[in-house]
């Protein structure tokens, strides 16, 4: 029996063809500043995203850190989303490490409207962290794969910028906000001082993400890679990897999204779960498993015996997300065995 893997879109395995493309890199020394296949991606990704320079780094959660850390001092404060990434699932990098504070708002599936924005800037007296940075998410994991809607991206931003704050984006899935919107990465990434993205989760890669933005905030960036252990030496092998699905594997996240709804439609045939929220904009769904059929570990549990691996991200809820190793055959199996084992729970 074939696993399906629905934990997440980082338990992806490069292809072949990507293989290759990494077996056949040519390295250097990138810590000295010459590894050619890691220049070759930053100068790509800083083009992709309109930005004068991109840094290659190990993890979206080092990406995060240094681009909170280019914008603020400790003692500042950075305003986000109550369930962003970087707030919820990042050990708090930006205080531990950063002397960051973090200010939230709770958004709608990690969507703020600009409204939610007014009066979070702290008066300019010595009582108080200063106010320095707004992050925003896109498309937002915890919002189940949410898009923000563009328009009020640009009013945050906007209004950011009028108070003089800086902006980061955690675009780890913007490439899934363009395949679902059209909206080319340059126009969405245009209302950010810096933005992140993550090569290791639809595009398939195995390792890294970039964070991209002027070049003296990026020089900077370089130093705070270097004291966080992120500077690699012959890390043109897996930024290859990273080249090869930049080039090859965004065109497809629109099939990601496709199954997406189609296990959406699924799920929403089968009593005693129910989708929240219900309508699919990405990759990812979540839904929720009623009481009287018990927890979301058990059900998971018992998918796993089926060989279908799901995450339980809460008591009663449950994450699915397709990506680059799931094919619309594993979809019609993944609803087949999850209504057949609902349907056979014990009622508690
Ligand atoms: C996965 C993820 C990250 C962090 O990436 P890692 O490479 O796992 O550290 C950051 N932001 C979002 C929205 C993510 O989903």
């Amino acid at each position: 029996m074939r696993t399906i893997d629905f934990r997440s879109d980082t338990v992806t395995r490069p292809t072949p063809e990507m293989r290759q493309a990494m077996a056949a890199a040519r390295v250097g020394d990138d810590v000295l500043g010459d590894d050619p296949t890691v220049l070759e991606l930053q100068q790509r990704v800083a083009d992709l995203l309109g930005k004068e320079a991109a840094l290659y780094v190990p993890s979206g959660t080092m990406s995060n850190l240094i681009g909170v850390r280019v914008h603020c001092r400790p003692g500042d404060e950075m305003v986000c989303e109550a369930g962003c990434h970087i707030y919820h699932y990042e050990q708090s990098g930006y205080a531990q490490i950063g002397g960051v504070a973090a200010r939230t708002i709770e958004g709608r599936y990690g969507v703020l409207h600009p409204d939610q924005f007014e009066g979070m800037i702290r008066p300019g007296d010595a009582h108080y962290v200063r106010t320095r940075l707004v992050t925003l998410e896109n498309t937002h994991n915890r919002g189940g794969g949410r898009v923000q809607p563009y328009e009020y991206v640009e009013a945050i931003a906007q209004w950011a910028h009028r108070h003089g704050l800086r902006t980061h984006l955690d675009g780890a899935r913007l490439w899934n906000a363009v395949a679902a919107t059209g909206i080319p990465l340059s126009q969405w990434t245009r209302h950010f001082d810096t933005v992140s993205v993550c090569f290791s989760k639809g595009l398939g890669a195995p390792v890294g993400s970039a964070l991209a933005g002027p070049r003296d905030l990026m020089a900077d960036a370089l130093r705070h890679r270097k004291v966080l252990g992120g500077g690699m030496r012959q890390a043109g092998i897996i930024a290859a990897g990273a080249l090869y699905a930049v080039e090859h594997h965004r065109q497809r996240l629109a099939d990601d999204h496709a199954h997406a709804r189609r296990l959406a439609d699924g799920v929403r045939q089968i009593e005693g779960l129910t989708l929240a929220p219900d309508d699919i904009e990405t990759n990812m769904l979540f839904f929720r498993i009623d009481d009287s059929l018990g927890t979301a570990a058990s059900l998971r549990d018992r998918l796993k015996q089926q060989g279908l691996l799901l995450l339980a991200t809460g008591p009663q809820t449950i994450r699915m997300v397709t990506h680059l190793d799931v094919g619309p055959d594993d979809v019609a199996r993944a609803i087949t065995v999850l209504g057949e084992t609902v349907a056979s729970l014990p009622e508690t």
